[in-house]
């Protein structure tokens, strides 16, 4: 596929000076599926460490069940897909589809506030194995209950402790340290570009929430073995900032440690920052001692909320997301053009028909007759109750060209679903994955296409 990148704003790489990268799914591409599975499995090990019946041991992983952008409902144990206007637009109880009169009824509006804590959104990779097993879990509930489990926002609770647990205290990161060939894909045109983009003078940096030890450990095998002009990652980033707190980071004033490359031992830092390698910090820190400002740097990350979201409304950097599913996405997408473009001529048959339909009905209603006993009103309405079964199965065939159970990642019907909404306000630009950001001369400039409103069209 071609290397594209989609520009929601304007943005000049001319004018940019730094570019700084997120770590883990940005500059370092995850097989996610495996890393999601192995999540799977050492946090099931966790809970039943907590209590929980052996039995979940077996619980299949089935990376498909989870999309991003989706939202785990902990109190009702559901997981919804939701449109731009925070309307939910399909979901599940546990593993099994929700029919709409049955959602109707569990929610008294379409519309949720996505503020509530009782919702809990599957907005990074590292987060599709909980909205997996959390399903797995509310669904052997619901058909065992003779094992007691907790409530569902228990579960929930008990499940995320689990899997930040399982980030944080080392019982993942040892298992990718042992097999990094399974767990990360090297792409020696990232390093090819981010060499290119230093030629340019370019300065880059490194902000990732990994620690030192994983950072270093990541960054020797991706990206030493392709450097032909430098000898270290470390003389390719002017700056490497870990275990940085994201978004934290770019709210708050938290001082830079220095780290001793050496050993990972700390010191606090004092005075400017300097080129080097750091523990914590603040954007606001770091942007004062560079005598930058925040719109002449570019920051690329995967994760909405920590690296984009925060980023947009609390610093003014500039913004690139790096959104892996879209290749798969783009793919389907092209995929599917002829289904839609039945749906569309479907579409254009009924149009006239409904139209026809309401002005008879209306003219009936206006003038005191009876609808039921005009021929001409009941066979159009036959015509249109055709079409839409016809539509129906055409939208059924179409979704199933992207996941089974979700369909596209980026709309939720006719409308962008909540996560593209997201990444439509917050980034400036997006593509699949940083090589395609670096395939492009650091002299480009990004134009954002011209976008016709509804009154346009
Ligand atoms: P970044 O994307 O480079 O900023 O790094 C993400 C870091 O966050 C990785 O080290 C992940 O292991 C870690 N991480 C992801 N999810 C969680 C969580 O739920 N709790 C704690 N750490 C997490
Ligand atoms: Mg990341």
């Amino acid at each position: 596929m071609e290397a594209k990148v989609y520009v929601n704003r304007t943005l000049n790489l001319r004018k940019i000076q730094l570019l700084g990268f997120d770590m883990d799914h940005t500059l370092i591409r995850y097989d996610s599926s495996a890393f999601e599975e192995t999540t799977h499995e050492v946090v099931i090990e966790k809970l039943v460490a907590k209590g929980y019946p052996k039995s979940i041991l077996s619980l299949p992983f089935d990376y498909d069940m989870a999309i991003r952008g989706l939202v785990i409902d902990k109190l009702k144990g559901n997981l919804l897909k939701v449109s731009r206007h925070s309307a939910i637009r399909a979901s599940y109880h546990g593993i099994k589809p929700i029919d709409f009169a049955t959602q109707k009824k569990m929610y008294s509006s379409t519309y949720i506030d996505l503020r509530d804590s009782r919702y809990s959104s599957v907005d990074t990779a590292f987060s599709i194995s909980t909205a997996n097993l959390f399903m797995q879990l509310v669904d052997l509930k619901e058909r065992e209950p003779s094992l007691q489990l907790p409530d569902f926002s228990t579960m929930a609770v008990d499940l995320m402790n689990a899997v930040d647990q399982a980030h944080r205290d080392g019982s993942l990161k040892s298992l990718v340290r042992k097999n990094l060939q399974k767990y990360v894909i090297k792409d020696e045109a990232v390093v090819a570009g981010l060499e290119r983009y230093k030629k340019h003078e370019k300065r880059l940096f490194v902000l990732t929430n990994s620690d030192f030890h994983y950072t270093k450990l990541l960054l020797d095998y991706a990206i030493n073995p392709f450097l032909k002009e430098h000898k270290d990652w470390s003389e390719l980033f002017e700056f490497v900032i870990t275990a940085a707190q994201k978004p934290r980071f770019f709210m708050d004033n938290q001082k830079f440690l220095k780290v001793n490359p050496l050993d990972g031992s700390m010191t606090n830092h004092d005075g400017k920052i300097e080129p080097g390698i750091y523990q914590g910090g603040s954007a606001s820190i770091f942007t004062k001692d560079l005598g930058v400002d925040g719109d002449d740097i570019l920051y690329i990350g995967d994760h909405i909320y920590g690296d984009i979201l925060r980023l947009k409304k609390d610093c003014n950097w500039r913004t690139a997301m790096v959104l892996e599913d879209l290749e798969d996405e783009i793919k389907k997408y092209r995929a599917a053009a002829p289904i839609q473009k039945e749906i569309d001529q479907l579409m254009v048959k009924k149009e006239p028909l409904e139209a026809e339909s309401v002005a008879l009905v209306s003219a009936r209603i206006e003038a005191g007759g009876k609808i039921a006993k005009d021929e001409r009103i009941q066979t159009l309405q036959n015509q249109v109750t055709e079409y839409d079964r016809q539509i129906a199965e055409l939208i059924r065939r179409q979704q199933s060209v992207f996941n089974k159970y979700w369909g596209e990642v980026m709309r939720a019907g006719n409308e962008e679903s909540y996560f593209a909404y997201q990444v439509d306000r917050f980034a400036c630009i997006y593509m699949a994955k940083i090589r395609d950001l670096l395939a492009h001369s650091p002299r480009t400039y990004f134009r954002a296409p011209r976008r016709p409103m509804a009154h346009e069209l």
